[in-house]
């Protein structure tokens, strides 16, 4: 049997267990999947080894870590610098980034999308940024607040203050306002004006309809929550650890069913 795990600190509220094991079961695949609570991340390497693992995924706040801990980095990932999957080929830890390609898959069925507005500038921003450009989308970023605009060089950017709203195929919220709480991710003059002309929003939060997604909801945008870019990164992941012996659509209709539970 092979073993796969995630590791992360936290990692007991990680829906990836349920997610992949449910996969495993329902396609045959003989494998099992755990969760590691990793506080060191310079450990993730020993650990895996110890483990006899064949491949693990990473979260927060280990991915930096986990790029660092591969002997050998693949595509999208290699760009970033940002690791969440890792497979075990001979004696080699190869390293791969699932999350930016797994919002990709989550918005294959949005269709026309040339340009996009992402609100917040941290990780998952940054990512989505990079892996959009890839597709030729035109990525303008949008952030509460100057600092982490740097990063951004190959983009417009505004603040609040700075900003101009204008049509966008698809506006994308990245920050975590609504995640624990009920705040938009930016004044609601300004997502007023900015949803009344886009096609598309969507929100990485998932697990709840936050404000930023009932707004655009009341004008009757089709949406979709951050449920969608888990499964999509856990799609790409599992086809990762199981070499893609299963077909995309049965693997995610298994891990949707999970997710559900
Ligand atoms: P970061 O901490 O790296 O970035 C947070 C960003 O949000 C910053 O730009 C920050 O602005 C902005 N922000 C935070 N609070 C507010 C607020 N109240 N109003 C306006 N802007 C705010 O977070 P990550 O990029 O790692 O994660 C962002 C969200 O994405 C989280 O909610 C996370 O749960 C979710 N996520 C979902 C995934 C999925 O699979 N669905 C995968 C990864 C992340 P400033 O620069 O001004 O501080």
């Amino acid at each position: 049997m092979k073993l796969f795990a995630i590791f992360g600190n936290p990692v007991s509220h990680s829906k990836s267990p349920i997610m992949h094991n449910n996969v495993f079961d329902k396609l045959g695949f003989d494998g099992c999947y755990t969760r590691v609570l990793l506080e060191d991340g310079k450990k993730l390497k020993e650990k895996f080894l110890k483990l006899n693992l064949s491949g693990a995924n990473i979260t927060v706040p280990h991915k930096e870590d986990a790029f660092r801990a591969c002997d050998e980095v693949v595509g999208f990932a290699k760009e970033i610098g940002v690791v969440n999957t890792i497979i075990k080929k001979g004696d080699k830890l190869i390293g791969y980034n699932t999350d930016a390609d797994g919002f990709i898959y989550a918005i294959d069925e949005l269709k026309g999308i040339k340009t996009a507005l992402i609100i917040g500038a941290g990780g998952t921003a940054k990512a989505l940024a990079k892996r959009l450009k890839l597709e030729d989308i035109k990525v303008d970023i949008l952030n509460r607040s100057e600092a982490n605009l740097a990063y951004f060089k190959e983009f417009d950017t505004f603040t609040w203050s700075s900003f101009k709203p204008k049509k966008y195929n698809i506006v994308i919220n990245t920050t975590s306002a609504g995640l624990k709480d009920e705040d938009l991710p930016a004044p609601l003059e300004l997502l007023n004006e900015l949803l009344s002309n886009t096609n598309y929003a969507t929100d990485a939060i998932y697990g709840k309809v936050t404000p930023f997604l009932k707004l655009a909801k009341s004008k009757n945008i089709p949406t979709k929550d951050g449920l969608d870019m888990l499964l999509g990164q856990g799609v790409l992941a599992n086809m990762l650890f199981t070499n893609s012996a299963y077909d995309k659509k049965e693997i995610e209709k298994h891990m949707r069913y999970a997710l559900s539970l």
